[in-house]
């Protein structure tokens, strides 16, 4: 048995652990990180950058397939297009295994090391990891659990034959024919459209009355609308029960039984985070529900231990993991951070893509006070029409006394790129009249931006 010592010891090698064990390296800190998988964790290898490879792969696809037959309003006319799933995935996989060279890269760099393997509490100060070559023993004087998050399993819909989650969704050799997405949540939708638009069937199973429930209905309804246009079939109030050969067995809204053919049933009914197996139980920290209890600087119950990222409670996001990943690699150096999680914006990749970040009207209007809303539709933005993306729109929450802005929300084709602007305005602590009064480059669609400030003013020029 090998034994080593270090200063801070980061168990995953997420969005969290990496950027954590990157930045603490970067100040000196003698640092180890431990991985039982590949760098980058499930943003990098199962999460983010495969659902939207994947996911652009799809846009392409049902770009070229709309200019097939020459009815493109764009003049274009091509023959139709054909898709091979296996090469979009290898495409796909390229881009990973880049990344996870990069990530391994970086660590080095920084002079982070890296440890393979699983690693096991055996006290608050020392860690054991099973490696490939026997049993590493890293003691530490901090350490940051990252240890991410999983899929939910449904009891009545193990994994397994025809039943998959969102990972094995990412590494289909061919496009299903047929796809049942149980939960309408952002994963389920981002992936659901995804192979909607590479030709497969889809039905979406969503127990609640709406999909997409954590927004508010007035910024989903292009993500609804849309899912209609690609012929996505969308069961509201209906609850699964289990598989039957190739069907999904629902319970519909009025309680009778349904069977939905698939030859895949995708369950996407959120994510948990992971706090077992290794070895939680040798420690004594206080959980928050499944999650565990941190402060605003990462701190678990236990002196010296810190929580970061998915395991450490919502917003379960990669880059809230990175933020405090950087956050806690400096406090441990002996910096002095605060944390804000107010400006953390939210974005959902499905077609159109959402955005938000600070608080949605409701949540403004439940602090008390009077508020202003303003909302620039992109059907008047000139940016959006070259597009052929009208529809969504940006819309900005102040406070009416003093016009801070209190949150912002956009749906639209590529406002994803808005998300920095809008943490930016919030993070700045921005009033309506600073993001009024930046001059925003034309035609773009952060002019719908300035304009929903312009708005809440009451003096819009484009509306
Ligand atoms: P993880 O990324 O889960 O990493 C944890 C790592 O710890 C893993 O590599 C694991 O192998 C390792 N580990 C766990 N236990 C041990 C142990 N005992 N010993 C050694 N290693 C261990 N978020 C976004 O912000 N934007 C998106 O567009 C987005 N899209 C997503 C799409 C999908 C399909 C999915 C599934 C998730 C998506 N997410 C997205 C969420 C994002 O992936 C997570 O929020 C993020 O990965 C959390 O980072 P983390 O560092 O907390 O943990």
């Amino acid at each position: 048995m090998k034994e080593i010592s270090c200063k801070l010891l980061v168990i995953g090698a997420g969005p969290g652990g990496y950027v954590c064990a990157i930045r603490a390296g970067q100040l000196g800190v003698d640092t180890v990180i431990v991985e039982a998988g590949k760098p980058g964790g499930t943003c990098l290898n199962v999460g983010c950058i495969p659902s939207k490879a994947l996911i652009h792969a799809a846009e392409e696809f049902e770009k070229v397939s709309h200019m097939a037959g020459g009815k493109s309003p764009l003049g274009i006319s091509v023959a139709a297009p054909t898709l091979d799933l296996g090469k979009t995935v290898a495409w796909k996989d390229g881009i990973v295994s880049r990344l996870n060279s990069g990530v391994a890269g970086l660590l080095k760099k920084a002079g982070v090391k890296t440890v393979h393997g699983w690693a096991t509490f055996r006290d608050g100060k020392t860690v054991a990891v099973e490696t490939e070559t026997g049993v590493q023993v890293i003691r530490a004087e901090a350490i940051v659990i990252a240890t991410g998050s999983a899929p939910v399993e449904l009891p009545f819909l193990p994994f397994g034959g025809p039943v998959i989650s969102s990972t094995e969704a990412l590494a289909l050799s061919e496009v299903p024919k047929k796809l049942a997405v149980v939960g309408g949540g952002y994963i389920g939708l981002e992936l659901g459209m995804a192979f909607a638009k590479m030709g497969t069937a889809v039905t979406v199973v969503e127990a609640l009355p709406r999909v997409l429930a954590q927004y508010d209905a007035e910024l989903t309804r292009p993500v609804v609308k849309r899912l209609a246009q690609l012929g996505v079939e969308v069961m509201l109030g209906a609850k699964a029960k289990g598989v039957k050969g190739d069907a999904l067995l629902v319970e519909t809204a009025d309680g009778k039984s349904a069977k939905i053919a698939a030859d895949k049933i995708l369950v996407t009914v959120g994510r948990k985070p992971v706090t077992e197996g290794w070895g939680l139980d040798q420690i004594d920290l206080d959980m928050a529900g499944k999650f565990i209890r941190i402060d605003d600087h990462c701190r678990t119950s236990m002196r010296g231990i810190f929580a970061i990222g998915d395991v450490s409670g919502e917003p379960m996001l990669a880059h809230r993991a990175m933020a405090q990943g950087e956050m806690v690699a400096e406090i441990v150096a002996g910096h002095k951070r605060s944390w804000d999680k107010r400006s953390i914006p939210a974005v959902c990749f499905t077609d159109p893509e959402l955005v938000t970040a600070g608080l949605s009207p409701e949540e403004a209007k439940a602090l008390g006070g009077e508020i202003k809303i303003g909302l620039f539709p992109f059907a008047a933005n000139g940016r959006a029409m070259t597009k052929m993306g009208e529809d969504g729109f940006v819309r900005v929450v102040a406070r009416a006394d003093n016009h801070l802005v209190l949150g912002i929300q956009a749906v639209g084709q590529g406002v994803s790129e808005l998300s920095a602007a809008f943490g930016l305005a919030l993070e700045m602590g921005a009033r309506l009249e600073d993001i009024a009064g930046t001059i925003h480059a034309h035609p773009t669609q952060g002019e719908g931006f300035q304009e929903a400030a312009l708005k809440a003013l009451g003096h819009a020029l484009h509306i």
